[in-house]
């Protein structure tokens, strides 16, 4: 056993564990597994209804938005972790996507370390890729984006200075993928606009991506404002900016991923994507 393993055989291990998006197919294995051994699983909402649903309530603790509309603090949520392994308890931290993916986990880890409470990390599909390769949008491609940038749309208010640098990520030419985007979406379409970023630049808009009523909506970053409003996008949603964004339209008509239901910018229709709803 390593001299810095923890002191206490007593003490319960913590999962930090990503749901994917949110389609129950989409949860691993080893998630599966660690959730149903688990004694408590402390979640929020990003899981999606399937897979919260899935999970016998008497374990769940919803450490997500309050009915108040407050989130739970974040250091509450550290406490409950470690508190909970402390007694013993083997103890599921459910995130939605991938766990250290713009989704504290990587604080949840230090906190746990710093209390010496064992812990596994059970990675997720991220909506920030697997999210939007349901919708058609590959992050890469050979033809169009070498690179791909992950970025937080939502930055920390109490920050002074801007924490994303709008400008480099418009240099890069390659994929812009922004979570926690939709609210800030006029803000940073003009930040990139404002850098040079042509407005014809196509952008996508995948919402609640892989649950029963899952949507995209396409326009370009000259119209990001429009193409949000006219489909009513609402979180979670994704923001795809890059030439990739627009093979969602090209290759919908074939996509067989029987959720994912298009919302066409010029009559606010949806249209069911599937290759037998095409004309
Ligand atoms: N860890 C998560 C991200 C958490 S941040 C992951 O890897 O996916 C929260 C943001 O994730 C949301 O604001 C939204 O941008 C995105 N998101 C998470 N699940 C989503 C889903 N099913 N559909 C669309 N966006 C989603």
């Amino acid at each position: 056993m390593p001299e810095d393993a923890p002191a206490s055989e007593d003490v319960g291990t913590v999962y930090l564990v990503g749901s994917g998006p949110g389609d129950p197919g989409l949860l691993t294995v080893r998630a599966r597994e660690v959730i149903d051994d688990a004694d408590v699983v402390l979640h929020d909402k990003l899981p999606g209804p399937e897979i919260l649903d899935s999970i016998p309530a008497g374990k769940c603790e919803d450490v997500g938005k309050r009915a108040g509309g407050e989130w739970t603090p974040q250091e509450y949520t550290n406490r409950r972790l470690v508190e909970l392994a402390e007694q013993g308890k083997t103890v599921v931290r459910l995130k939605g996507g991938d766990p250290f993916v713009f989704g504290r986990g990587g604080e949840e880890a230090e906190h746990l370390a710093a209390n010496e409470v064992p812990f596994e990390v059970v990675p997720g599909v991220t909506s920030a890729i697997g999210g939007v390769g349901v919708a058609g949008i590959p992050v890469t491609h050979r033809d169009h984006a070498s690179s791909v940038s992950f970025v937080t749309g939502h930055e920390d208010p109490t920050k002074d200075e801007s924490a994303v640098d709008w400008e480099a990520l418009a240099a890069t030419g390659g994929t812009l993928v922004v979570l926690m985007g939709v609210g800030k979406l006029p803000e940073y379409s003009q930040a990139l606009l404002d850098a040079g970023m042509a407005p014809e630049t196509p952008l996508a808009l995948v919402e609640r991506a892989t649950w029963p009523d899952m949507r995209v909506a396409t326009g370009t970053l000259g119209t990001a404002e429009a193409t949000r409003d006219d489909a009513g996008i609402e979180p979670p949603a994704v923001t795809v900016i890059g030439e990739v964004a627009a093979s969602h339209d090209r290759l919908r008509a074939f996509l067989a991923n029987e959720r994912v239901s298009t919302v066409d910018a010029d009559d606010g229709d949806v249209d069911t994507g599937d290759a037998e709803g095409a004309e």
